[in-house]
């Protein structure tokens, strides 16, 4: 007799995971250990505990331009969810037209496929060390990380910015975005403190929030995040 199986398929990926709750979840070095063939250094760095950095922030708040300052002297693989995504757009890919219409909405990717392009960079980098940039923007995306890479972030950043100034920045930047108009700026802006405020309250709850001022020059904001990441004794730190 035919058993009727309820459709999934409108679920959010967080209800769809206690729908399958029985899934043998990976670990985060399991995950990388998958698919991908590896060169010899890559093994070699991922005997190393991976280490884990979310960068959150509204759309201007300096998020890529503080992450390049990191990656600098501290040595991180920078992981912008959004140049992934777009990047995505640019190959084509099955993906690409679904991913340009909610871009172009403010509104957020589904996050399974957010997270298997983010895993994907992981897994073909060499590096122990990620700062993932602009994601997880809403708890959905962060059960999503944790369910599918099987890892916590260390630590998370918050640049933390008032509206007006987030607005005035992103309609200055002219890097040819479709997002950057005044009218999706605003639903950008809805959505942040909608669904990513939320996931910056969580990690605050957990102990691994920081929150950085960023409303200044570009140098009085790394002053306070260079600390941050100089108490860690990094080996490649300069
Ligand atoms: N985006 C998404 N999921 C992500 C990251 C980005 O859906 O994890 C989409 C979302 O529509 C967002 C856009 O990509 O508004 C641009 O994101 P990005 O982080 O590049 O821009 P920011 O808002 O930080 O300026
Ligand atoms: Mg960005």
């Amino acid at each position: 007799m035919w058993r009727r199986v309820a459709s999934v398929s409108h679920l959010t990926f967080a209800q769809k995971s206690i729908v399958n709750k029985d899934v043998c979840k990976l670990k985060f070095w399991e995950a990388f250990s998958t698919g991908i063939p590896r060169k010899e250094k890559g093994t070699f760095q991922r005997d190393k505990t991976p280490f884990i950095t979310f960068v959150l922030g509204g759309p201007g708040s300096g998020k890529g331009t503080q992450c390049m300052k990191i990656v600098e002297n501290f040595g991180f693989t920078h992981l912008s969810a959004g140049d992934i995504l777009r990047r995505e757009i640019a190959s084509n890919s099955a993906d690409g037209t679904m991913i340009l219409d909610t871009i172009k909405e403010g509104k957020i990717v589904p996050s399974e496929l957010t997270v298997k392009l983010i895993q994907k960079e992981m897994e073909s980098s060499d590096n122990y060390k990620f700062l993932i940039d602009g994601f997880p923007r809403s708890e959905d995306n962060r059960i999503a990380f944790e369910q599918i890479i099987g890892a916590e972030p260390d630590i998370v950043l918050f640049f933390d910015c008032p509206e007006d100034e987030m607005m005035k920045r992103v309609l200055n930047r002219n890097q040819g975005r479709v997002d950057d108009n005044i009218d999706t700026i605003k639903k950008r802006l809805k959505v942040f403190s909608a669904l990513n405020l939320p996931v910056v309250k969580y990690y605050l709850e957990r102990g691994k929030l920081y929150k950085i001022n960023a409303v200044g020059t570009v140098d009085e904001i790394y002053k306070q995040v260079y600390p941050l990441f100089a108490q860690f004794n990094f080996e490649q730190q300069v």
